[in-house]
């Protein structure tokens, strides 16, 4: 049971949906268990995918796609069905999800999308390098010069904050960096979800102090939760 359709009705206000994809290719990061939703059955995917893209009513003429791993993993029918909604209800931005491994090939999906604005999103979760590769188990580094490229590319990175081991300056020095280089960022608070990563509780505190105004920062959207955005499976 699981909801795979919301809307975000203020800020970057758009609908969202959850599909389901075939398995995330890298799979490896320590703290995800979304790859739970992923299926290899191509006909279970579709008819998930298509009873989900039924709701979709385009009154924000935006639509964020997310899909428990990269666009990359979405089956081309379901990138039709996509293309399909959007050109019927007339939507003029669609927001995408990518792993880092994919950044070469944005131009692909843009390509699909002729007219349309393409706005991606990646999981940076951290510009430590050391804390990603070695916490995180998310094999890639970025050095500064490759960040800025990463920002002419991607809309939006996704930081994941408040999980034990990190420490308060890592935290300041990734805002600081997302918000120096990117247009807007999505800051995920940990919460506990079975995986070896927990949740640091003084860190939540203390940042939920530190940081109350960016609630008020249009270039940040705050997730309280993972299911802030509405959409989940369980
Ligand atoms: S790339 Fe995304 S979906 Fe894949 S394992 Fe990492 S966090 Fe999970």
């Amino acid at each position: 049971m699981g909801i795979r359709y919301s809307k975000v009705s203020e800020g970057n206000k758009r609908e969202v949906v959850l599909l389901k994809s075939f398995p995330c290719k890298y799979g490896k990061c320590s703290f995800c268990n979304y790859i739970e939703d992923n299926s290899l059955d191509e006909n279970e995917i579709e008819s998930v995918n298509y009873e989900t893209l039924k709701e979709v009513t385009g009154e924000f003429s935006a639509l964020e796609v997310i899909n428990s791993g990269s666009v990359f993993e979405l089956p081309k029918s379901t990138l039709e069905k996509i293309r399909e909604v959007v050109i019927e209800k007339e939507i003029k931005l669609v927001y995408f999800e990518i792993y880092y491994g994919y950044k070469n090939r944005l131009d692909e999906i843009r390509n699909f999308f002729p007219g349309i604005e393409i706005r991606f999103r990646m999981g940076m979760e951290t510009f430590d390098n050391d804390f990603r590769i070695n916490f995180y188990n998310k094999n890639f580094e970025v050095n500064e010069k490759e960040i800025k490229e990463l920002s002419e590319k991607l809309f939006s990175v996704c930081l994941l904050i408040c999980v034990q081991g990190q420490t308060k300056e890592m935290i300041s020095k990734d805002i600081e960096l997302g918000l120096k280089y990117f247009e807007s960022i999505t800051i995920n608070i940990f919460i506990d979800n079975g995986t070896v990563v927990k949740q640091d509780k003084e860190l939540v505190e203390w940042f939920i102090k530190e940081y109350a105004h960016l609630l008020e920062n249009k270039k940040v959207e705050l997730l309280f939760d993972n299911k802030d955005l509405g959409v989940f499976e369980q």
